[in-house]
């Protein structure tokens, strides 16, 4: 369990180690300022020897922890785990015994085990800390029940039992609250804090993550729009020469220039995706507005029939009435259905079909894009959504593409708090559903 957790480190278990054995230190300090006060307050008291022999093995087996973890930098996370836990059950035991010293069910410890239930919570995750507060539990009943049945002797830790007006057993028992009073405090307050600094720290990388990306994408608006002049400025040369000169030049002189070309068009197609994959990014909340998601589609697919009839493809669209009013951002999602529709027009065979479905449910406006082209293999449908992929068979039929598109398609989607689900079987064809929640929903 503790293994699965990226909070338990070999060095964060270290560290709790570490703690522990400094609050046992204090341990020692209470412990013997409570034996002074014992032997000055509570002169009938017959025990302050033993309690004094528990002081020593508290200091001594304090000593073997530090060493043990002075040399345990190297410990597996199991060992480290395990010394914890091995100091935790003595603690406990020997908390039991200093409650039976001081007067079992009479002993103003008995709320020592609190701080031990509150300690093994900061130390351990999921259901340790109940395990001790079983064993807290399971050892004081134990002990209650050995007094009872007179198994061991009952050792009286106030001299006399007339508590009203003794000075001595009102001081003692307060100098306990006192110091429950404080350790609680303390104890709370060091997981707060570590709580309070931990979130600070996650805050502050937040921030300085946010400014990277800030930066980065704005890196990339500015960089994809300065290359795109003097690219363009290329293309409309290489255009001019090849009307200019078509008639006089080398066949092979045509062909560099087409290809060139081809080439300034793919980057610039390239570039204008990139810019595409930053938009929305700079703005704190996208400004939504209604519109038409059905007449959305309807342009794409009327700017999409020209190349869809070269492969003679059919298109048809099915949208309900209702489904077509929508809250959106228009740029962002006519940028999501022209990626989509593009790509059923651009992975289809000759004479195949493409149906766009927008209909909705209570909450949700669902449009699919279904095509019966190339399909995806199933072990490549993860990938797809990654900037640019492509997959070898698309490699090897379609030139063109950048990989983009689908990237694009699903920040988009994102940015509506949507989701886009595949489909998809090779040779049968792809359906692509885009499940955008309605503004009331958000
Ligand atoms: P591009 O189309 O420019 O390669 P996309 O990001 O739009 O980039 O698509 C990524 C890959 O997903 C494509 O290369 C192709 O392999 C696959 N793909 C996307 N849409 C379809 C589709 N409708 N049918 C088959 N494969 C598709």
């Amino acid at each position: 369990m503790i293994d699965e957790l990226p909070a338990f480190t070999a060095a964060s278990l270290l560290r709790r180690n570490l703690w522990l054995i400094r609050l046992r230190w204090y341990a020692v300090l209470g412990l013997f300022a409570g034996i002074l006060g014992t032997i000055f307050l509570l002169p009938g008291y017959h025990d302050a020897r033993t309690l004094g022999a528990v002081l020593l093995v508290l200091i001594l087996s304090n000593i073997v922890y530090l060493y043990i973890t002075r040399v345990s930098r190297h410990f597996t996370k199991e060992r480290l785990v395990t010394l914890l836990t091995n100091q935790m059950t003595a603690d406990l035991f020997l908390l039991s015994f200093l409650i039976y010293l001081t007067g079992g069910i009479e002993s103003p410890l008995s709320f020592f085990y609190v701080f031990h239930i509150i300690i093994a919570s900061i130390i351990f995750p999921g259901t340790r800390p109940y395990i001790y507060a079983g064993m807290a539990v399971l050892l004081y009943t134990t002990l209650l029940a050995l007094e009872l049945w007179l198994i061991i002797p009952h050792i009286c830790f106030y001299p006399s039992i007339h508590v009203a007006g003794n000075i001595q057993i009102i001081v003692a028992t307060w100098l306990i609250f006192l110091t429950t009073i404080f350790a609680s405090a303390y104890l709370a307050k060091s997981v707060t804090d570590r709580h309070r600094k931990v979130r600070d720290q996650l805050e502050n990388i937040n921030r300085r993550l946010q400014e990277v990306n800030h930066s980065k994408v704005n890196f990339f608006r500015i960089s994809s729009h300065e290359m795109k002049s003097p690219i363009s400025t290329m293309i409309s040369t290489l255009m001019v020469i090849r009307d200019v000169l078509g008639e006089e030049v080398d066949d092979r002189v045509l062909d560099m220039v087409d290809r060139s070309l081809r080439k300034g068009e793919e980057t610039i197609k390239m570039l204008k995706d990139l810019s595409d994959l930053t938009y929305g990014s700079m703005q704190e909340r996208q400004e939504f507005e209604q519109v038409n998601l059905c007449q959305i589609i309807n342009d794409i697919v009327e700017d999409e029939k020209a190349n869809a009839e070269r492969k003679h493809i059919s298109l048809t669209i099915r949208s309900s009435e209702k489904a077509c009013q929508f809250t959106g951002d228009p740029q962002a999602l006519r940028k999501i259905f022209l990626n989509l529709i593009s790509n059923a027009v651009r992975y289809s065979n000759e004479d195949g079909e493409i149906d766009i479905e927008i209909l909705d449910n209570e909450s949700e406006v669902i449009i699919s894009v279904k095509d019966n082209g190339m399909g995806i293999p199933l072990e490549e449908q993860k990938n797809i959504f990654q900037e640019f992929y492509r997959t070898p068979d698309a490699r090897r039929s379609i030139s063109d593409g950048t990989g983009l598109g689908l990237p694009i398609v699903q920040r988009l989607v994102e940015l509506h708090q949507g989701r886009i689900e595949l489909q998809s079987k090779v040779d049968e064809g792809s359906e692509f559903t885009v499940i955008l929640p309605r503004e009331e929903q958000k």
